[in-house]
């Protein structure tokens, strides 16, 4: 008999979600999922009052305004239109060091084709002090921005976001935030940060459906748009307008995913994000206990958080990923979009075993993860 799954990669998605999740995304598609802003008709009215009921949310969540709350379809989409609008003209932007590819790809590709120049800052094993001289070091006159990950994806390492907003506020620079890996595991206020544009997902830690994002927007700040199409507002003009959120979201939205979105975030509410972050560390610190006696095991970063990294001596991470995947444990092993983090890390040359937990996981599925991995390093369990 198959053994009880034990999903271990909640950074790449959250599974399972809430029962209210999935049951909210079922009534929409079933009972009212119109088109919103389509027209006036109730279908396309009821779902126009549930995606504005989760910019609210969202709004209330991360501190902006509700109508500065752009629906995409991933992070990835979010932070290429913030990306990308925000240079538009060209310029500078200074990246972090342990950027995934959401953030590298798109300014790598705009500097190879010769529209912008992009530079790096360290941030991994750095003080505070050190990032905040790093950046001030590499500023030019002409930077216009600074995007940078909250908490990384391949490990729990996690960037001074306070200090890093208030430097590009102090400087005129818009301070771009990737809050893939933190949304929903730790707290985050865009005000108190000085986030000019904060990018999310809605499946990772605030238990949405996958093919929805965010991109959340200070006041004042309106990159560029990326996609232009009809948003259902002056639709006999040639432009799409100034409008926000409209002015981002040309085409139809993805109202079922937003629809159980809204229960995501009732779900984490009901629960104190500070505790989820209390759980992670507590999970993440039991496993560092069990897998750092096992003989050969070794753990990339001991930041305490939802997400770890490690390496078994002489075993390819992708053969202990399988072996996992065989005793129906779910990791994510590889590479993970991040060729700078490994590169930070020391891992570049052979990736690694990520875990990576969400509310629903137990120290007892820990245990079953450490006993295989046990058996793998001492060769009882092989490919
Ligand atoms: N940034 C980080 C730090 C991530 O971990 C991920 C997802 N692995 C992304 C961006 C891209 O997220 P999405 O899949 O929602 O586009």
């Amino acid at each position: 008999m198959k053994s009880k799954l034990v999903y271990l990669d909640n950074a790449a998605t959250t599974f399972p979600k809430p029962i209210a999740v999935t049951r909210a995304a079922d009534e929409c598609l079933r009972t009212y999922c119109g088109n919103a802003s389509r027209g006036s008709n109730p279908l396309a009215m009821k779902s126009a009052q549930k995606i504005y009921e989760c910019r609210e949310l969202l709004s209330e969540t991360f501190n902006c305004q509700p109508e500065n709350t752009v629906f995409t379809y991933n992070t990835t989409y979010a932070l290429n239109i913030a990306i990308k609008g925000v240079m538009k003209g060209g310029g500078h932007i200074l990246i972090s060091n342990m950027e995934h590819n959401a953030t590298l790809r798109p300014v790598a590709s705009l500097q190879r084709d010769g529209h912008i120049e992009y530079d790096t800052f360290d941030v991994y094993g750095k003080s505070t002090q050190e990032i905040i001289r790093d950046i001030d070091g590499k500023r030019r006159a002409d930077t216009r921005a600074v995007c940078c990950l909250h908490v990384s994806n391949i490990c729990s390492y996690t960037l001074p976001i306070d200090e890093i907003g208030k430097y590009c506020r102090e400087n005129g620079l818009v301070f771009i935030c990737d809050g893939a890996q933190s949304a929903g595991h730790i707290p985050i206020d865009m005000k108190r940060s000085c986030i000019d544009i904060l990018c999310l997902p809605f499946h990772k830690g605030l238990y949405g459906p996958q093919g929805g994002g965010a991109m959340l927007l200070s006041e004042g700040v309106s990159p560029a748009t990326l996609v232009e199409g009809g948003n259902g507002v002056n639709s006999l003009e040639f432009f799409m307008g100034e409008d926000l959120p409209e002015k981002y979201e040309a085409g139809t939205l993805c109202t079922p995913a937003v629809a159980g979105l809204c229960e995501g975030i009732k779900f984490l509410h009901s629960r104190d994000i500070c505790e989820i972050q209390k759980h992670d560390c507590e999970l993440f610190s039991y496993a560092e206990s069990l897998l750092s006696h096992i003989r050969g095991v070794e753990i990339c970063d001991r930041t305490r958080g939802s997400t770890m990294l490690f390496n078994i001596k002489d075993i390819p991470c992708d053969e202990v990923g399988e072996i996992l995947g065989r005793e129906n444990i779910c990791v994510r092993t590889g590479f993970h979009c991040s060729p700078l983090a490994h590169k930070a890390l020391g891992t570049l040359s052979r990736g690694g075993v990520r875990i990576s937990f969400g509310v629903f996981n137990t120290p007892s599925q820990i245990d079953t993860l450490a006993s295989v991995i046990e058996d793998i390093s001492i060769g009882k369990l092989r490919i």
